[in-house]
């Protein structure tokens, strides 16, 4: 177990979140463990998120630690990623329920940081 906690610590440490995915069975699972819940086959392959649906947004304005006092006011987000498994994460304050969000390269305070999902309209020329 502590291969996989090093592991998804040190995706998180880059701004990237990892998931696994059951190559059996298809069920996704964001916490990470050797083995599939779902249908218990051994050795779930690894995804990269990209992006997902808001659930929740909350902005904090009390630190759980004196290291993040510093950071204060930051958002934290629910987030059902697009392939499945729910996360929670660092946000754009604006995100809303329901609002496309995409993990943001690299992070913020080298931790995973959704930001809102920017689609360009792209208008015929005559
Ligand atoms: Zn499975």
């Amino acid at each position: 177990m502590k291969d996989i906690f090093d592991k998804i610590a040190a995706t998180y440490a880059t701004g990237a979140i990892k998931y696994q995915h059951c190559t059996s069975c298809g069920h996704t699972q964001a916490f990470a463990r050797p083995f599939c819940v779902a249908c218990h086959q051994p050795d779930p392959a690894w995804r990269e998120a990209t992006s997902g649906t808001v659930v929740a947004c909350t902005t904090m304005h009390r630190a759980p630690t004196p290291e993040w006092k510093a950071r204060l006011p930051y958002a934290i987000a629910l987030i059902d990623l697009t392939d499945g498994p729910r996360v929670m994460a660092l946000a754009d304050p604006d995100l809303n329920p329901g609002d496309r969000a995409v993990l943001k390269p690299g992070g913020v305070h080298n931790l995973p940081y959704f930001e809102p999902m920017v689609t360009k309209c792209v208008f015929p020329r005559y």
